[in-house]
């Protein structure tokens, strides 16, 4: 129990003098502390300041929140995404008004009856402004405990989620407990990050069983249930006078730095007539001319480690060249071979040589 409480100490010291200032830590007023909750459960800081800002600027009170229409509470929200959490915003302020005249309740147990709220938010209301002695475990706490303790149960699972609330209670300094939880996350925020934290500049590498074992980029521990998302791609194999386009991939996707023809993607399924109307292609192929279509592959599937890839190719003949190509890479059929592409292109690539030898 002393060490546990050591650590504690080292993480409040820590938070004293690394802290960042946010306007909702200098508030002790439960309504403005479930705000920022709410929003930094899908935002980042960075971007969820002005959020907040504009949100509390114009409804700075539960009373203000509940007499507003939900369509006002919408718009604040826009932008923000997880629309259903400003829905419940409102409807907890009204309740708020209803069951507890108007005054944000100080009980663990009303807070967590309110609408939206779950026990991480009810756990960072009540120890935040009350300090009453609920450990707050969002993914922050998760990494720094799982890193600390070198717990390999995963997190997304049932029994992790135990574990880890249960760990982080005996971890927390319960006479300090709003410090405590606030210095944790924060710990976990900046100091130790999901990627490659600098381990010697910490405070707790002595006691950081992770550390001592290698194993920090292996902790935390996820079950890795992930939905895969399906997506979308047509692929436009652009001939003309014995060359065809290319492009290099970005950053922040698959296959980053490979290259690929002119693709269109699309939210739905598509068909060849629908392809046509798109914005993309009406821009790829003005100043084309008459345009040769066949579909030479069509809805390959292709599963990625989240992704499953719903892909068509086809073939344009074109009879000029349109200005739109001139941002993609000119390249001889002949010299395709020379590029990096997806192993889906290489695919669609060897086929089309299988179907010219035969
Ligand atoms: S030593 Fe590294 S892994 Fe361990 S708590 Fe510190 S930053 Fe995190």
């Amino acid at each position: 129990m002393e060490n546990e409480l050591e650590v504690s100490h080292i993480l409040q010291t820590w938070y004293k003098t690394n802290k960042r200032m946010l306007p909702w830590r200098e508030s002790s007023d439960p309504y403005i502390i479930w705000i920022s909750e709410i929003i930094l459960q899908q935002t980042r800081v960075v971007q969820g300041m002005d959020y907040f800002l504009r949100f509390t600027g114009r409804f700075p009170d539960v009373a203000s929140l509940a007499s507003a229409e939900e369509d006002e509470v919408l718009k604040y929200w826009q932008g923000l995404g997880y629309y259903s959490r400003a829905r419940n915003l409102h409807a907890a302020a009204k309740e708020i008004m209803e069951k507890f005249g108007g005054v944000f309740p100080e009980k663990h147990k009303d807070i967590l009856s309110l609408k939206g709220i779950g026990d991480y938010t009810a756990a960072a209301i009540v120890s935040f402004v009350w300090n009453k002695p609920y450990p707050v475990v969002d993914g922050n706490v998760f990494r720094v405990l799982a890193r600390l303790f070198a717990m390999d149960v995963p997190i997304d699972t049932t029994q992790g989620k135990k574990q880890f609330t249960e760990l982080a209670g005996i971890v927390m300094d319960p006479k300090q407990a709003g410090q405590h939880n606030q210095a944790i996350m924060e710990f976990g925020a900046l100091q130790c990050v999901p990627q490659n934290p600098d381990c010697e500049v910490c405070p707790l590498k002595e006691r950081c069983m992770a550390y001592a074992s290698g194993t920090v980029q292996d902790l935390p521990v996820k079950q890795n249930k992930t939905k895969t998302r399906a997506r979308y791609f047509h692929y436009l194999y652009i001939i003309y006078r014995g060359q065809t386009w290319l492009s290099r991939r970005g950053k922040k996707d698959i296959w980053e730095g490979l290259y690929e023809f002119p693709l269109i993607e699309t939210e739905k399924p598509m068909d060849f007539a629908g392809l046509q109307e798109t914005e993309a292609f009406r821009k790829l192929f003005t100043g084309a001319g008459r345009l040769n279509i066949s579909s030479d592959m069509a809805e390959v599937k292709h599963v990625l480690s989240h992704q499953v890839l719903y892909t068509t190719f086809y073939r344009v003949e074109i009879e000029k060249i349109p200005e739109a190509l001139n941002s993609y890479l000119a390249v001889p059929y002949e010299d395709i071979e020379r590029y990096a592409v997806p192993r889906l292109i290489h695919i669609y690539l060897e086929k089309l040589n299988g179907n010219l030898s035969e």
